[in-house]
């Protein structure tokens, strides 16, 4: 399928590696231009230049910490009036409610709901003034069923979620989406580190401790980076525009739910 966005530009955050790197990727299959974007500088260069060479797009690189006002002003720079904006992040990391204070809840917000909030707000206004926008933020499946030690991110993704249920109403007549993407477990840096939580936490082995989760995935297995990029692209296609305001899990059936 011709996906309609080749020419186009687009900054894709947190994006050498995992999640972020799958929708530059697909995007970058599609035709569209980036801007590619992590804090360690030699990944991000050796993803860029493999995207360079595999589709021969443009990629310009902004080494920068996405959750920062002055790593949202470096990638506002170098992203001034793209097409698409892919937010992601980091996610915080597992614990337990007890032992959260107020400074890990604010270093969540800042990362999983203030971040994404501050570059839709930098970049929509362009968009809707061309009259054609896409905007993606990846959530997490722990938005539509709580994952009670990933606390933090869930109440920082959940504050998102409910700011683009009614944002996204209000800036769709001007041609700009803007849809989230809840991954469920995908085969990254980020799914090894939380098996290697279960590891420690029950003493198992890790084959032990991956068979258990994907025991819980009805697909069996661990979604790949290139499933959720093409998701990804396809959101931000021409042919996505009546799709406003919404939250498409990508976790292999794993959320128990009918609708
Ligand atoms: P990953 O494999 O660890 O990759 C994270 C990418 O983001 C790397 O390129 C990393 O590069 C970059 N990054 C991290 N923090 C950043 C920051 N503050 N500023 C700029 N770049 C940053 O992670 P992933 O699995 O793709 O996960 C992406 C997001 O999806 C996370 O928020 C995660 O919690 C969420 N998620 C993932 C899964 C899963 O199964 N993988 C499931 C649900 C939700 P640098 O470290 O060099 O900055």
């Amino acid at each position: 399928m011709d996906l309609g966005i080749s020419g186009k530009r687009a900054l894709v955050c947190a994006s050498s590696k995992g999640l972020g790197k799958g929708c530059a990727m697909a995007l970058a299959e599609a035709g569209v231009h980036l801007v590619m974007n992590a804090r360690g500088a030699e990944v991000l260069e050796a993803t860029a230049q493999e995207i360079r060479d595999a589709y021969g797009v443009e990629v310009v690189t902004v080494v920068a910490d996405v959750t920062t006002a002055e790593g949202q002003a470096a990638l506002l720079e170098a992203a001034t009036d793209v097409d698409i904006l892919v937010n992601n992040a980091g996610g915080p990391p597992p614990g337990k409610w007890q032992d959260w204070d107020r400074d890990d809840f604010i270093r969540a917000l800042d990362a999983n709901m203030l971040a994404p909030i501050a570059l839709m707000t930098a970049l929509m206004p362009g968009m809707m003034a061309r009259g054609w926008g896409r905007v993606v933020n990846i959530t997490s499946q722990s938005v539509r069923a709580p994952i009670a030690v990933l606390g933090l991110s869930g109440a920082a993704r959940t504050g998102l979620t409910g700011y683009v249920a009614g944002t996204s109403r209000q800036v769709a007549g001007s041609g700009v989406t803007i849809n989230n993407l809840l991954p469920g477990l995908h085969d990254t840096d980020r799914a090894a580190s939380l098996d290697n939580s279960v590891v420690k936490a029950q003493g198992i082995s890790i084959d032990e401790a991956r068979a258990q989760r994907v025991a819980a995935i009805p697909a069996g297995r661990y979604g790949t980076i290139e499933e959720f990029g093409a998701a990804c692209a396809f959101l931000c296609s021409k042919h996505a525009g009546y799709i406003v305001g919404q939250n498409l899990l990508l976790d292999g059936g794993s959320v128990n739910v009918t609708m």
